[in-house]
């Protein structure tokens, strides 16, 4: 469809965009870039999704993601405006990286520099030539062969990535899981560990997911990890900004309740009680919801979404504390004694694990602004399991994770901890899915897993609306911050490519 022209004026396509996680801004941007008429719905009033913010007393929590990664991806997203990302979002790089603690006390960092990361080794009683650098390499294999056709091309369906791979598909570790290739090729068992637990950037299982997600240590050592200036939440500050001079029309706190469809097509939404017709929709609700809630998908529609089942939750703790604790640096890993046991409980058993491997993140380490002098901010996140409706987890299970978190913690070095709390939030999968509409709590997205959906998530285009697309965690290519901005850009560039305003390299 091209632009309807009225006497010798130009009449702007339309685009309703649902959700204004960075999906739905990223989408935004693109369009309106190329001349669309923008209007964003958002049921909450912040823009960002869960790239979310809480201050109290003086402490800055990101209640959202904390780390950056692939900042080129968004450099792209701008550059189609014709901007310049860090005239938007001011970035610092982190390092280390991730400090590693062991129920042992041995303590690892990552470090992208060679020599550091050789006497980090050396504590593990290994080296940085022979199988470290051989995985890494391995790593940087996969990751350039998953990014050259999926990510920059924005694959989306079988026959495309036929297409585009041929016979290199088989390059792709497709065969092993995550865990049985780190296990092949690392025999330490601290770094088993650490390298297994890379699959935290989606939210998923080691012994799940296929063996090509162990391209993720490169997306770290290749291209850094970040750190936005001011707290995370200044990335969906950043993209408010340029929307604004884009003159996008951005309602808050304005849910979407029904797509208006007619003929095999989408006519519009119905947000805030009103109608609002449009030529194109881009959908940042999740897919199963949105199927469920907004277009009354019938039983075997939503059948075919089983496989796309959800990414894990989260019980998401945030803490303001009244000291400062030495032994953490910005991004920590405190590990399970028995981490495949771990992703076994929650993944495949379905329960509240009851020795989880902690993400503990304290970002005052780059930046102190965040809490007041001589305290911390410390947030806590251990991956728990999707809520399932018929076997509903309670406020006192939560608590009781919660009471294990802080003791296993304080055990592994955070002395007393609970004694220094000052400020406490936690977020559990009810709240998360509260707040977001996620699909039953989900906090990546769609699961990557080799035997249900071989770490691919539903395509942007709906198979039943032809102008109806769908962005984020719940599409190709899946969950994360640089992922869900790649879906945005690319249902753009697919949406320009159909009205013949291209511009973007994807496939339509
Ligand atoms: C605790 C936590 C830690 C994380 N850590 C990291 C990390 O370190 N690094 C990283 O890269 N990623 C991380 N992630 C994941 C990352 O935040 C997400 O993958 C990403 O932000 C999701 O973006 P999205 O576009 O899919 O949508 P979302 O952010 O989920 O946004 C969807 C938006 O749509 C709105 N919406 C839904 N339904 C409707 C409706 N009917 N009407 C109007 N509005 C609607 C919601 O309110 C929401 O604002 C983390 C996530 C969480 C929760």
């Amino acid at each position: 469809m091209k632009p309807s022209q009225v006497g010798s004026a130009v009449v702007p396509e339309r685009v309703a965009v649902i959700g204004a996680g960075l999906g739905g801004l990223a989408a935004a941007v693109t369009l309106a870039a190329a001349g669309f008429k923008v209007e964003i719905f958002e049921k909450n009033s912040h823009l960002g999704g869960k790239l979310n913010r809480l201050v109290q007393d003086g402490f800055g929590f990101d209640l959202g993601p904390s780390i950056l990664t692939l900042p080129h991806i968004f450099r792209q997203l701008f550059e189609r405006a014709g901007r310049r990302f860090d005239d938007y979002v001011p970035l610092r790089p982190v390092l280390p990286h991730w400090r590693n603690v062991f129920e042992d006390g041995t303590v690892i960092d990552l470090d992208p520099d060679p020599e550091r990361m050789r006497a980090e080794l050396a504590k593990a009683g290994t080296d940085l030539d022979g199988p470290y650098q051989a995985f890494l390499e391995y790593s940087r294999r996969q990751y350039d062969l998953v990014d050259e056709g999926y990510f920059r091309h924005g694959l989306d369906t079988l026959p495309q990535f036929l297409r585009h791979y041929g016979w290199r598909i088989f390059k792709l570790d497709l065969f092993n899981t995550m865990h049985r290739a780190v296990c092949r090729r690392l025999p330490n068992p601290y770094l088993r560990d650490i390298f297994d637990f890379f699959i935290k950037y989606v939210g998923s299982s080691a012994v799940r997911a296929p063996g090509f997600m162990n391209l993720m240590p490169h997306i770290q050592f290749g291209y850094g990890l970040w750190y936005v200036d001011g707290g995370m939440h200044h990335l969906a500050r950043g993209l408010e900004r340029l929307l604004r001079e884009l003159g996008v029309g951005i309602h808050t706190d304005c849910e979407v309740t029904g797509i208006d469809r007619e003929a095999g097509r989408v006519t519009g939404v119905v947000a805030g009680g009103a109608r609002h017709a449009a030529d194109w929709v881009v959908c940042n609700m999740e897919v199963r919801p949105a199927c469920e809630r907004l277009l009354g998908s019938p039983p075997a529609a939503l059948r075919r979404l089983d496989r796309f089942e959800p990414a894990c939750s989260g019980l998401v703790i945030h803490l303001g504390v009244n000291r400062v604790y030495d032994l953490l640096a910005h991004h920590n890993f405190f590990y399970s004694a028995h981490q495949t046991e771990h992703f076994d409980t929650v993944f495949r058993r379905h329960e509240l694990p009851t020795d989880p491997t902690l993400y503990v993140v304290a970002p005052s380490r780059t930046d102190p602004a965040v809490a007041p002098p001589g305290c911390d901010v410390i947030k806590v996140l251990p991956h728990i399991p999707w809520i399932d409706d018929d076997r509903p987890l309670g406020a006192a299970d939560y608590a009781a994770l919660r009471d294990r978190v802080l003791e296993k913690l304080e055990r592994m070095g955070l002395t007393d901890l609970r004694r220094h709390i000052v400020v406490e939030h936690v977020w559990t999968p009810v709240d998360i899915r509260r707040m977001y509409y996620s699909d039953r709590g989900a906090i990546y997205g769609t699961v990557s897993d080799l035997w249900k959906n071989v770490a691919f998530k539903a395509p942007k285009r709906s198979p039943e609306y032809s102008n109806l697309f769908f962005v984020g965690g719940t599409v190709n290519p899946g969950g994360g911050m640089p992922m869900v901005t790649l879906s945005g850009l690319h249902a753009g560039d697919m949406i320009r490519a159909a009205t013949g305003r291209t511009g973007g390299d994807s496939h339509g």
